[in-house]
């Protein structure tokens, strides 16, 4: 492992000025000690932040919630807000890693994990992620769980985790402080950065800046959400594909729909053709069926993941069915 120092701080100017200087910050540490072990992250410097007051979940306005970024994910899961006004993010949660992981993992470091593709933690492959220029030896290699949806001639990684799908289908903003103590919000459609021609480059935010929340808008009630993921085994794995579905219906129409995709993504795939077609109309599994026949869109399948165009289709039709009930 690279030599680093380490500090922890119990401000958020402490833990700015430290990210300014270059610090990377740490709470959880799920994911970042994992590929500090395997070389593929050296900070020089290790900034700890789970000392900040960044825990609660607050509800915001008329029903949004504000889900402060140091929550862990398992007190997420649990938390009678979360569950009761959007179901979706608890299961997504609930179906994420495990126990162990989920009781340290935090809700800003689970948005900003980074992918599992096996090249780019093989340090002796060639990753235009991990090191710009180099290649992607996925392109060519096995490439069974990478993305079909957002890819580009330079990287064709999945994100992989299942809570930002929830947020994203939410239409989620990620609070972020600046280093001038300032802080903005960020869509999550915009947070989360397609590879193009700069995959290392993989959210929205400067150096330095400090995740302090991620805020789900106020829905219109009643809201019936729910998330179905579809991997290898039935626990601890990450998804092949999955769906985050938010419905309102209101005197028997559908009045708004959210719907997004993991797993296929190069970042959590938002399916606007599938909400556009099943918007002003009544439930019906006809209806489900062609909406989720729009879920693959766009796709760009590679030689090993042709299955989950047809894959991704019967995943959302699924949870259409579930959410929206069968008719
Ligand atoms: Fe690296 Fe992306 Fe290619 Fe994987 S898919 S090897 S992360 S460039």
């Amino acid at each position: 492992m690279h030599p680093f120092s380490y500090t922890k701080v119990s401000t958020t100017r402490e833990a700015l000025n430290a990210g300014r200087s270059g610090g990377r910050y740490i709470a959880g540490g799920t994911t970042l000690v994992d590929l500090m072990r395997e070389t593929v992250e050296r900070p020089d410097t290790l900034v700890d932040i789970s000392g900040l007051p960044l825990r609660g979940i607050t509800v915001t306005g008329r029903g949004g919630l504000r889900i402060g970024a140091l929550v862990r994910m398992a007190e997420a899961a649990a938390d009678s807000k979360v569950r009761t006004t959007f179901p979706v993010i608890s299961q997504a949660l609930e179906l994420s890693a495990s126990a162990q992981l989920r009781n340290m993992a935090t809700i800003g470091g689970n948005i900003m994990q980074r992918t599992r593709c096996a090249y780019f933690r093989d340090v002796t492959a060639a990753c235009n992620k991990r090191e710009p220029g180099s290649g992607c030896a996925a392109l060519k290699g096995v490439n069974r769980t990478h993305a079909i949806l957002g890819t580009s001639g330079d990287c064709v990684a999945t994100h992989p985790s299942d809570a930002a799908v929830a947020f994203a289908a939410l239409e989620a903003r990620v609070h972020v402080l600046g280093s001038d103590g300032r802080e903005r919000s960020i869509g999550f459609a915009d947070f989360l950065l397609r590879p193009g021609s700069t995959p290392h480059r993989e959210q929205a935010i400067h150096r330095g800046e400090l995740i302090t929340a991620v805020e789900i808008p106020v829905h219109p009630r009643p809201l019936v959400s729910g998330y179905l993921k579809v991997r290898d085994r039935q626990s601890y794995e990450f998804a092949l594909t999955s769906a985050a579905v938010a419905l309102h219906v209101r005197g028997g129409v559908i009045r708004e729909a959210r719907v997004a995709a993991g797993g296929v993504g190069t970042v959590p795939w938002k399916l606007s053709a599938v909400e556009r077609h099943l918007i002003g109309e009544r439930p019906s599994e006809a209806l489900w069926t062609a909406a989720a026949a729009r879920a693959a869109d766009g796709a760009r399948p590679l030689e090993h993941n042709r299955f989950k165009v047809d894959l991704l289709k019967r995943t959302v039709e699924r949870q259409l069915r579930i959410v929206g009930g069968s008719r």
